[in-house]
């Protein structure tokens, strides 16, 4: 793997799209023979697989043409890599390949998905599902329609971040025409119950979208088992490239039409205008299938590797509470909060580990996570909440460090905070009354 090079200036966000923030590897590294800094942030990317490069490396060179150049052998040749990895991805998925669009990423494809099926059925209703827990790029899009009239129903999660069949059920109106809720959550990792939510969707004949971009390559999908009409993927997620994704549109039982958001040329029968991205969709074909061979060895030892940090950690340490579910969950995510410590605080720390926080820099002042919030942690919890998302290339090692070098940064922050003190002290900080308050 490259390693991360490491940035002259922090970074101020932490969350999905930013990446993790500069690392500094100096002090640390003479003491181990672990290459640091340690990437433990597998939900906000993925590194490239080399096996995927190998597959890329033609389409980047020789294999240069325009998939949609009918007239000669140079896009013949594009075009062939491109039908190639469109029955990779729907083979992963269990659907045919002229289910599968190709798009920019997830974002995209939520867009399309949920801006393209609400245009398309305007007459049926107005009406859609989602859930508080979703990400920005669901959330966003359904705020958009908000704006614009759309009615949206917000379902909130349980405690563990799942939205379940009855509460959809109970929500859908004569005028839904959209249910969008994510297969599995990107801080918390808890997988929703797909196939009942789908049963419902069918039973009301109303369209059923989901965002498995977390899920894909890490939980087996199938589009029928789980009775989803549309559902989103992304590249850079699954050890494939960033910047391309799909959609997938389910064809038959029902058929599923789309208004496209992209004039243009016509491109993915009509549906998605623009010049294919031929390297970004071979690579993300052979990503999928190398996730289709490996996922379930990877997922078996991912397991092993999540319980060994969750452990490891929350057995050395009083007060860390698990945010997700405990078995409805990615074996790849661990979603701890430190109490008595921001967990901003605890990643500058740990500065040879690559993880996310709960605090989401979405305006001038640190907002807690919208997830955490969803389930109904505590605010001061959800600052001190640390998501550590592991992947193929994660060693024992690697967790043995973390685990580590956690437990001993946060034995440091909490000896300097009195409220940490107070709390062994017996006191329930939640029901002191504050001077002034
Ligand atoms: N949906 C989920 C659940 C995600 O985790 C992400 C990435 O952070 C996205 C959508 C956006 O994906 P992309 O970066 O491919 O646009």
């Amino acid at each position: 793997m490259e390693e991360l090079p490491i940035a002259e200036e922090p970074q101020e966000c932490d969350c999905d799209s930013c990446g993790p923030r500069p690392v500094d590897r100096s002090d640390d590294q003479a003491k181990t023979s672990l290459k640091l800094p340690i990437y433990m942030d597998y939900n906000a990317t993925t590194p490239v697989d080399p096996r995927v490069l190998e597959a890329m490396m033609p389409y980047l060179t020789d294999i240069f043409g325009n998939a949609a150049s009918r007239s000669h052998s140079f896009g013949w040749a594009a075009e062939a890599g491109v039908e190639a990895a469109r029955k990779q991805i729907a083979d992963l998925i269990g659907t045919e390949p002229k289910a599968i669009i190709f798009t920019s990423g997830a974002t995209e494809s939520d867009n399309l998905a949920i801006k393209g099926v609400v245009e398309m059925y305007k007459d049926k209703g107005n009406h859609v599902i989602t859930s508080l827990a979703e990400h920005k790029a669901v959330i966003d899009p359904c705020k958009r329609l908000e704006a614009h009239g759309y009615e949206v129903t917000w379902l909130k999660s349980d405690e563990y971040g799942r939205v379940s069949a009855e509460q959809v059920a109970d929500a859908i109106t004569d005028k839904t025409v959209l249910i969008s809720i994510m297969v599995a959550n990107n801080e918390i990792g808890t997988v929703n119950p797909m196939a009942e939510i789908g049963k419902v969707a069918k039973e009301h004949e109303v369209f059923f979208h989901s965002d498995a971009t977390q899920a894909i390559g890490k939980i087996p999908i199938d589009v029928e088992a789980m009775g989803v009409d549309l559902l989103s993927l992304s590249g850079h997620k699954m050890y494939g490239p960033k910047g391309v994704g799909a959609l997938y549109v389910r064809r038959r039982g029902p058929r599923v039409r789309l208004t496209c958001q992209m004039d243009g040329g016509g491109h993915e029968r009509g549906m998605r205008s623009g010049t294919l991205n031929v390297p970004g969709i071979v690579g993300m074909g052979a990503a999928a299938e190398i996730a289709a061979k490996e996922l379930t060895s990877d997922a078996e030892r991912l397991v092993k590797l999540r319980t060994r940090l969750e452990e490891g950690i929350m057995s050395r340490l009083p007060q860390v509470t698990l945010n997700g579910h405990p078995t409805e969950r990615l074996p790849n995510t661990v979603n701890l909060s430190f109490a008595y410590v921001e967990g901003e605080a605890l990643m500058m720390k740990v500065k040879n580990v690559a993880v996310s926080s709960g605090s989401a820099c979405t305006s001038a002042s640190l907002e807690p996570s919208h997830v955490l919030r969803s389930m109904d942690v505590p605010d001061d919890l959800a600052h001190s909440s640390i998501r550590f998302s592991l992947g193929r290339f994660t060693t024992k090692e690697e967790v043995d460090y973390v685990i580590e070098h956690m437990v001993e940064a946060v034995n440091d922050l909490r000896r300097l905070s009195p409220l940490y003190e107070m709390a062994m002290e017996g006191v329930d900080i939640r029901e002191v009354k504050w001077k002034g308050k």
